[in-house]
């Protein structure tokens, strides 16, 4: 009964501060959605694509239910903002949920035929990751693809528990009475624990970067244009080294 009460008093306070503070402060969700929906409509009218991606983004960002024509949009805005990979994933979804029933169903298969190419160059690119984005050296190997970093078998530690006495440095056993017997570990002497043995008390270790896995180079922010700069051109060998061609 109190609880009843309460939920009762708080949907009170809650329309009391709808009323209160008005339409602007407690927006329902999915007016807000519409509104958003059409202000992207209109950016994209306007070919302010950069405006329209940031309201599509504002809409998945409320977690409220997307508009069913939205995939459609956002992926041609994001064609137009060169982002291809991340296009085709919402061209994708916009027809698997609408098949050929979708408003924007005609333009979609458009959309779809001109970003094949794109994908297509994207793929053949090794400057680029799968998505587009150029690759730059890696800054923690700074794309020398190896080097020493904390042993991974010890956790940089240069030392293991002893698996044999589980970490104890004793172990028991049953005597010719059926009695059990503690004897110190002859594993580890007694001690527990064990020189690492991977780097051997080192504590660190050679190998593959862990940041890039071992491929020299993560990618950035930027698209990729496809074209090899020519100031980048000695760089070019360690681009295409750990790539094969396919
Ligand atoms: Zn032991
Ligand atoms: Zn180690
Ligand atoms: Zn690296
Ligand atoms: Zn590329």
């Amino acid at each position: 009964m109190l609880r009843i009460l309460s939920l009762k008093f708080i949907l009170l306070i809650f329309f009391i501060g709808i009323s209160t503070f008005g339409y602007a402060q407690v927006k329902p969700n999915l007016g807000n959605t519409s509104r958003l929906l059409s202000q992207a409509m209109g950016a994209m009218e306007r070919e302010e694509f950069n405006k329209a991606n940031e309201y599509f983004r504002q809409i998945i960002q409320s977690n409220a239910p997307i508009p069913p024509e939205m995939p459609y949009l956002f992926a041609e805005t994001l064609f137009h903002l060169g982002q291809f990979d991340n296009s085709l994933n919402f061209l994708n979804k916009y027809l698997d949920l609408n098949g050929f029933k979708g408003e924007h169903y005609e333009q979609a298969k458009e959309l779809q035929a001109k970003l094949a190419p794109k994908i297509e160059e994207i793929k053949a690119c090794q400057l680029c990751d799968r998505k587009g984005y150029r690759l730059v050296d890696c800054s923690t190997c700074n794309g020398t693809t190896h080097l020493e970093q904390d042993c991974r078998i010890c956790r940089g530690n240069g030392i293991v528990g002893c698996s044999r006495c589980a970490g104890k440095g004793l172990v028991t056993k049953k005597n010719v009475f059926n009695i059990v017997e503690y004897y110190d570990c002859e594993r580890c002497d007694g001690n527990g624990r064990l020189t690492c043995p991977k780097c051997e008390g080192d504590k660190i270790e050679y190998g593959e970067c862990r940041t890039c896995q071992g491929t020299g180079h993560i990618p950035s922010e930027k698209l990729c244009d496809h074209q090899d700069q020519t100031d980048l051109s000695d760089k070019r060998t360690s681009f295409r080294m750990p790539f094969s061609p396919h």
